[in-house]
């Protein structure tokens, strides 16, 4: 049967440019092309072991996969490779998910990290107008920063009834009360509120911002085609790595793989500055379900800015660590630790000039009117299959490198 669009017009197959195909949301995105569309992927990274799969023929059955011939694998660094721009032309759609996108470069990497989500991103935007090619570009939640509410004083009675997770139906009509305009992050409406210069955190966030108002004009007064996508905490398996296993021992990953890392080697979870912070967290398996229509609903997608997350979904820290450490005890079968987090302050952890998002609550009207979309998976779901191939993937090897003996 043909597929067909969200209006019933026929989906053409398309050649897609996916730059940072080889990340954490890229591969999964290659995933879902291959295994229920007939796209053509031109896969573009420095890096390809988590797309190893969909490149290499199965092991051991001497045949190739159904999506064999549609997926390329181009190994560039988009810094300085004058391939890029042919690539661009010769695809109907980019998508530009290359970034620096782990907080800890924030602050100790800045020049690294303005580099990568700016100037990177800069000659991608100019070659899809000059070219008129499609451009979905991936930005942040982190564009929306600090919300108003956190500014207001500790004792504010708004203040109380802004920053307290309860459950979610009060929760909305505690919202509803105080005025959603004080912390619900909405794509048209909501400033950008980031912390002074001396908090180099608010680096990837200013850049990414900058990027975001380049494509907008772009579309404004040469007519391109773009659609942003502000990903709010997407996590699930693959995402970033773990640390003295697939990454360097000493990296600070995203909160998900720090956390796993601690609860695979049996260690407490640290909650930075007392895990207060606030998020809502999707499983990637819904969110690229987002973004599959956004690449096959352009006339729905173009010219818009889309949240994507889950409201329904929100934690603090402490209350994520607390609830990762009870699912990954079921699945793994050892027991609780006595003492499961201990507290870190933020300059320890981080360094200087980190600072925090306080909370993260998205808006979902956009979305739901122009794509019908909206999140179906419950945090504690997503943690139990995130968490069970954690386990299934990592604690043989850590378990190898906790026995090592000591080299004399
Ligand atoms: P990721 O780090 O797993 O993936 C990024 C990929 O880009 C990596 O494979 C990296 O090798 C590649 N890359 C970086 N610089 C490159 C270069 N110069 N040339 C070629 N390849 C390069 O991150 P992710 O979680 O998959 O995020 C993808 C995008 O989504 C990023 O732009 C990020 O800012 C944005 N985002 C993600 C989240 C989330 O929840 N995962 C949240 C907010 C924003
Ligand atoms: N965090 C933590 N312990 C860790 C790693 C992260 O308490 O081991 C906190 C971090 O300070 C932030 C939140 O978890 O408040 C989410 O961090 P993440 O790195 O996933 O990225 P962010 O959502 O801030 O972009």
């Amino acid at each position: 049967m043909a597929r067909v669009d969200l209006d019933g017009n026929p989906i053409e197959p398309m050649k897609i440019c996916i730059i940072g195909a080889g990340g954490f949301i890229g591969s999964h995105l290659c995933d879902k092309l291959m295994a229920e569309t007939p796209h053509t992927v031109l896969a573009v990274d420095v890096y390809s072991d988590k797309i190893k799969h969909l490149l290499e023929p199965p092991p051991g059955q001497g045949g190739a996969h159904p999506w064999a011939g549609r997926i390329q694998f181009h190994r560039l660094n988009i810094k300085h490779d004058s391939r890029l721009e042919g690539l661009i032309k010769m695809s109907e759609l980019t998508i530009n998910l290359a970034a620096i996108c782990t907080p800890a470069d924030y602050n100790t990497r800045p020049l690294d990290t303005i580099y990568s989500n700016f100037v990177d991103a800069f000659p991608v935007v100019k070659y899809c107008s000059e070219n008129t090619k499609r451009l979905i570009h991936f930005s942040t939640c982190e564009v929306y920063g600090k919300t108003i509410g956190s500014f207001l004083p500790k004792d504010h009675p708004l203040r109380q009834v802004l920053l307290r997770p309860v459950s979610h139906f009060f929760y909305i009509l505690q919202i509803q009360k105080a005025g959603t305009r004080f912390c619900v992050l909405k794509e048209d409406a909501s400033p950008c509120i980031f912390g002074p210069i001396e908090k180099q955190r608010w680096s990837y966030a200013c850049a990414k911002q900058l990027i975001e108002r380049l494509m907008y004009a772009e579309g404004a007064e040469n007519g391109l085609d773009f659609t942003i996508v502000r990903p709010f905490n997407w996590i699930g398996p693959r995402m970033d790595f773990i640390p003295g296993i697939d990454g360097p021992c000493e990296g600070i990953p995203r909160v998900l793989a720090c956390f796993s890392n601690n609860l695979l080697r049996r260690e407490p979870l640290k909650l930075v500055d007392g895990g207060q912070s606030q998020r809502t967290f999707v499983y990637i398996k819904d969110a690229i379900e987002a973004v599959l229509l956004m690449i096959e609903n352009p006339a729905r997608a173009n010219g818009q800015i889309f949240n994507v997350g889950n409201p329904n979904n929100e934690v603090t820290v402490k209350q994520l660590a607390e609830m990762m450490t009870e699912v990954y005890s079921k699945v793994s079968g050892e027991p609780l630790l006595k003492v499961h987090t201990i507290d870190v302050s933020s300059k320890e952890f981080y360094g200087e000039g980190y600072d925090d998002s306080d909370k993260r609550i998205l808006d979902m009207t956009i979305i739901n009117k122009q794509l019908g979309w909206s999140p179906k998976t419950l945090l504690w779901d997503l943690l139990e299959s995130t968490l069970t191939y954690q386990h299934r993937t990592y604690a043989q090897a850590i378990r190898r490198t906790m026995v090592k003996p000591i080299a004399s």
